[in-house]
């Protein structure tokens, strides 16, 4: 399981629906901080308080469950008190948990998923329990001080990483809430970043992308990136010895060679509809298994490049992309020859990647989702 997927508890990443005038006007990231130099007293008290906040948050998700509660509002007083009776904790702490459980509920029932189950050990911690400071001394950079209130009361040092300094160096300012986390018996700490959401910009051009294992990522407005990483972690994949990280900073990589500053609308593939991976060369299942994890992380990277680019980003059924002619509006299986595009009907010639690219941008303009809703409305086959 990515430690990336994790991202549900108010912090669910982009949103790419039509509906911007719905859109919330900062927009956030999450820098995830080991905190390696606490010491071991400490270390156990904020574990055993995650521990608790854990066991809380799962005991109101159980109550809102039952009940079918699945509105914004915030919990009532009675359901609170019950909590903080059976856990002898704080007003405070039960409310800030039972308004975590009841986004985890909302977002579980909005997904269509089974009542949530709280495995992770991480917590929300609003500005009640937390405060943040830089630290003074120069030993560390930042102190997580926690303030009470339900919670402990300590004060957390903190080293500041490249990717936090990264994001603080590009404008993304640190938000007053915090998430607090213990995995595999390390204590972390989660700092949000927001910023001002950029206006959609309105002008530009409209580009499909492609990817693939053999050529990376293919934009229909002639830039490619990524085929050398691809190449590499398909050879991970053989060894089976390849880890998340090393294939994450790969594919960070390309993405950086991408310039946005033409495009104004990105279309790329529906996660639901990727199969095509499928077909490369290594054990089926694990090929499955990867090509799913890293579409999904670059899709999430993508989405994220697009906010703060301002670029709106729509995902498209590929079924049939690679074989459709958008010059004729046919397609035939024949006119697809391995790298190449040729169009069996009316001679159409490209390179295979990019017609699939120019064919999701294409169905942007032709306002559809996909070949098989433009096919019983525009065209006959
Ligand atoms: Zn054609």
């Amino acid at each position: 399981m990515p430690e990336d997927s994790n991202n549900h508890q108010g912090f669910a990443g982009p949103s790419t629906t039509k509906k911007a005038h719905t859109k919330p006007p900062v927009i956030r990231r999450v820098s995830r901080v080991f905190l390696n130099d606490v010491n071991a007293g400490k270390a156990t008290i904020v574990r055993d308080f995650l521990h608790q906040c854990r066991d809380v948050t799962q005991y109101f998700v159980d109550l809102f469950w039952q009940r079918q509660d699945f509105s914004a509002d915030l919990a009532d007083l009675a359901t609170v008190h019950r909590g903080r009776e059976r856990f002898g904790i704080t007003t405070r702490l039960a409310q800030a948990l039972a308004k975590q459980a009841k986004e985890v509920c909302r977002a579980a029932h909005a997904n269509g998923h089974r009542k949530p189950r709280m495995r992770r050990w991480t917590s929300t911690l609003y500005s009640h329990f937390v405060t943040l400071e830089p630290f003074a001394g120069g030993h560390f950079d930042w102190a997580v001080h926690l303030t009470g209130s339900g919670a402990p009361r300590l004060t957390l040092p903190v080293h500041a990483t490249r990717h936090l300094n990264g994001l603080l160096g590009q404008g993304w300012a640190i938000a007053k809430t915090i998430r607090l986390g213990w995995h595999k018996g390390r204590l972390f700490v989660e700092f949000v970043l927001e910023k001002a959401r950029p206006a959609l910009k309105t002008t530009g051009a409209l580009v499909g992308m492609d990817s693939n294992y053999k050529h990376g990522l293919v934009f229909s407005d002639g830039q490619t990136t990524g085929d050398a990483a691809y190449e590499t972690i398909q050879g991970f994949a053989k060894r089976q010895n390849h880890t998340h990280a090393h294939i994450k900073s790969l594919l960070g990589q390309a993405l950086k060679q991408i310039d946005w500053s033409a495009i104004r609308v990105l279309c790329i593939e529906d996660l639901k509809h990727v199969k095509k991976f499928l077909r490369g060369t290594f054990p089926r299942r694990l090929n499955r298994r990867l090509s799913h994890w890293m579409y999904n992380f670059l899709a999430e990277k993508l989405a994220y490049c697009c906010e703060e680019q301002g670029i709106r980003l729509e995902r498209k059924n590929p079924w049939k992309t690679s074989q459709f002619c958008r010059f004729c509006g046919k397609w035939d299986r024949r006119n697809r020859r391995g790298d190449q595009f040729v169009c069996y009907s009316c001679g159409h010639a490209d390179h295979a990647d990019y017609n699939a690219a120019h064919n999701l941008a294409f169905l942007e303009l032709a306002g559809a989702y996909g070949l098989r809703s433009l096919q019983s409305s525009t065209f006959v086959q």
